[in-house]
């Protein structure tokens, strides 16, 4: 029976009797499932709990376990997991049984309050930057309520906090909770001064996560896609996305089924996946969820990105989830949607009907733009990594400078008030108002610019867009930062409407006084041309902002005094945190570039030279032939065939050459202590060492006998039919 119940949910195929509705969410133990397992009152206690982040007592801790192993069991569990995110970037797991003696020589299957609450995993080997030592190796996890537990095959998994012995964070989700903390209490004061009876302001996320497809038997045949997670070669196929016609094109059916059942999974798991589309690049799509809560919808992004790895190998693909697998078209980003709301039903980047709403709406926005602005090189090393730094900046992608784009119709706005003098919010207009107008037209062209990708953090009419987030990444990096200095800038804001009304100021010309002052003060960050051209580059440094190319270069910036400040007085990290995250992220770096380098010394010495000097030999075999054959006549006719003979022998030198060259880098770097410095070694001989390893071995590509060639090339990696 278990067995049964157990393979419906593990292998979901549509069935048409069965509409979402019917089973979403039926391997969550959500508030449904909380009601019908729990006695009243513990369902009661938890929810309170939950609804007001209270600590939940021992004994309460021990009825939910209960009636969370007793849903877990019924719906096919045998394990219990508690499943956090370290700061690999990945998910971690650690299966236990729910199994016990039960001292007559049996088991029973149990689970106690005091395992659902904390567990002490052997963490030595996540990365913690030195703040455990090995002795201590010892680390927390501990339940957070506020997410709620799922089955993922047979294993019910709780998710978590990981924190050290001494109670600094290790994992993405504690800075994350406290980020949420502090931006709820910072804009709560603010939006009360509009609606007195706000009690909470929640933070949404609506991520976009892109991603690459391809066939399974091709992915293996690829060292460096199955051990880096992109090509580190591989010349442009004729035809890739010149034509524009994969973007929002049909999908193939392959690819829908695989997208059907991962749609099906995740609604059983309670991610409310809705948008799914093919994105500009051959075997590129999309897929994206309705909005949630930041943190909840955090982990269904992490939960997503494992469905999908196991869903696509059952439909014989490999999912690429790499910011760029392939050199020359389009990368991979993932959108964070962020918004603002109130309990009471307030978005607080929507305008509203009253000239008040729109003073609390330009309120907010301005206050997020200042925070983006005093932190925009902070912001930029929240989405950077050794992957990201393949897709920013290039062609397709945000530049690697912060600005916000505001659009057309909300930088009028700002210009206004910069001037006006009174508080004139009766200009605002809302949407309604305009489709109402002859300003219509223009209006929903302008709306329309927005939709370009050259801005890194976009103004979207009710919410922001944080496009420059890289698709491997977990979001909580860069949501972290945002609501944490969105939480700064508005308990200053707070602080200093305060100050004058303690000066005797009406509030509403105080609040308007300070968001001008904010609108002038934070000019700078506001920036709707082309970002990709170089005027920007020139104007941006002009402007002040960070323009920083270097992925180790630009962690520097949680170092500085005025992140440390930010990150302090919000209470997110403290600064031995961020010194110990720091060199995470450098050693994740280094590790990431050392072995693309070396995969890229294999595959260049024992793939491509061996079969550039074959086809080489065949060559001059032909040449030599020739010769004996038709004596002097023979070199008018094989000229083609030495001019390839010698750019063989060309490219084949270089390659060998430099891939010595890399290695003797890769050496001398691998001297240095500091990590921080190691990884800058990395980046600047490793790196372009490997970039013209690769230019040499494309050429070879387009020189030798497609025969022989050994690496699936990507005009067969990227057309799937
Ligand atoms: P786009 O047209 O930008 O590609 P998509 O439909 O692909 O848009 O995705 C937009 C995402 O933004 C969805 O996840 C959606 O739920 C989310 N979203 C919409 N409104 C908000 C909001 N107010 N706050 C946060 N996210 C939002
Ligand atoms: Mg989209």
């Amino acid at each position: 029976m278990v067995a049964e119940a157990f393979d419906r949910k593990a292998t979901p195929v549509a069935t048409p009797k069965e509409r979402p509705e019917q089973y979403y969410g039926e391997l969550v133990f959500d508030n449904r499932r909380m009601f019908e397992y729990l006695p009243k009152k513990a369902y009661e206690a938890l929810i309170d709990a939950i609804e007001n982040k209270l600590p939940i007592s021992r004994e309460l801790a021990d009825v939910v376990a209960d009636g969370m192993r007793r849903w877990a069991i019924d719906n096919g569990a045998r394990h219990y997991t508690h499943w956090f995110a370290p700061l690999t970037g990945g998910t971690a797991e650690k299966h236990d049984a729910f199994i016990e003696h039960d001292g007559k020589g049996g088991v029973v299957e149990e689970f106690s309050g005091k395992l659902l609450v904390q567990q002490e995993p052997d963490a030595s080997s996540f990365p913690n930057g030195g703040i455990r030592n090995t002795f201590e190796a010892r680390g927390y996890s501990a339940w957070d309520i506020s997410s709620p537990a799922f089955i993922l095959g047979e294993t019910l998994c709780i998710p978590t906090i990981f924190i050290s012995y001494t109670g600094e964070s290790l994992d993405y989700k504690t800075p994350l909770l406290r980020a949420l903390n502090s931006v709820d209490k910072a804009a709560t004061a603010v939006a009360r001064y509009f609606d007195p009876e706000v009690k909470h302001v929640t933070s949404y996320l609506g991520w976009e996560q892109e991603y690459f497809l391809v066939d399974e038997s091709l992915y293996s045949a690829r060292p460096d896609l199955v051990m880096t997670g992109r090509t580190l070669m591989g010349h442009e196929s004729a035809k890739n996305q010149q034509l524009e016609d994969h973007y929002f094109g049909a999908i193939p059916s392959r690819v829908e089924a695989f997208m059907l059942d991962l749609e099906i999974r995740c609604h059983r798991l309670g991610i409310p996946i809705k948008t799914r589309h093919n994105e500009v690049a051959p075997n590129q799509f999309e897929f994206a969820p309705i909005f949630e809560e930041t943190n909840l919808a955090n982990d269904h992004n992490l939960l997503l990105m494992s469905v999908m790895s196991e869903t696509a190998r059952r439909h014989n693909f490999r999912v690429l989830f790499h910011e760029k697998p392939f050199a020359g078209i389009n990368g991979s980003g993932k959108h964070n949607n962020w918004s603002l709301g109130t309990d009471r039903g307030a978005m607080l980047f929507s305008p509203g009907r009253t000239p008040m709403d729109n003073l609390q709406f330009i309120t907010f926005v301005v206050n997020v733009m200042a925070a983006v602005h005093r932190h925009n090189a902070l912001l930029k090393a929240s989405i950077m990594s050794a992957t990201n730094a393949h897709r920013l900046g290039a062609n397709e992608a945000p530049p690697a400078i912060i600005s916000i784009f505001a659009g057309s119709q909300l930088s009028n706005i700002l210009e206004t008030l910069k001037t006006s003098k009174e508080a004139d919010l009766s200009k605002i207009k809302t949407k309604s108002e305009y489709s109402l107008g002859l300003a219509q037209i223009p209006e929903i062209l302008i709306d329309n610019t927005d939709r370009n990708r050259t801005s890194p953090f976009a103004f979207t009419g009710n919410r922001f867009e944080f496009r420059a987030v890289g698709s491997t990444a977990n979001c909580a990096s860069a949501m972290i930062v945002l609501n944490a200095a969105v939480a700064e800038q508005l308990a200053d804001f707070h602080a200093r409407v305060e100050a004058r009304r303690a000066g005797g100021e009406e509030l509403h010309q105080a609040i308007f006084a300070e968001v001008r002052q904010l609108i002038i003060e934070h000019d700078a960050i506001r920036f709707d041309g082309n970002g990709y051209s170089d005027e920007w580059k020139a104007e941006a440094a002009r402007r002040g902002l960070d323009c920083e190319t270097s992925a180790p270069v630009m962690f520097d910036a949680y170092l500085r005094p005025e992140s440390i400040k930010m990150f302090d007085s919000t209470g997110v990290l403290s600064k031995v945190e961020l010194e110990a995250r720091n060199e995470v992220k450098w050693e994740m770096y280094t590790k990431k570039i050392q072995i693309e380098a070396r995969v890229l010394g294999d595959l260049a010495l024992n793939h491509i030279l061996p079969v550039a000097t074959r086809y080489q030999s065949t060559l001059v075999d032909n040449v030599v032939k020739l010769r004996q054959l038709l004596g002097d006549r023979a070199d008018k006719i094989s000229s083609g065939d030495l001019e390839a003979i010698e750019k063989i022998a060309g490219h084949s030198d270089v390659i060998r050459h430099t891939v010595a060259e890399m290695v003797a880098a890769r050496k001398r770097a691998n001297c240095i202590h500091d990590e921080r410095s190691k990884a800058i070694a990395y980046h600047d001989t490793v790196v372009p060492a490997m970039e013209t390893i690769r230019y040499h071995i494309d050429k070879l590509e387009l020189l030798v006998d497609n025969e022989i060639w050994p690496l699936p090339k990507y005009r067969e990696l990227l057309f799937i039919r």
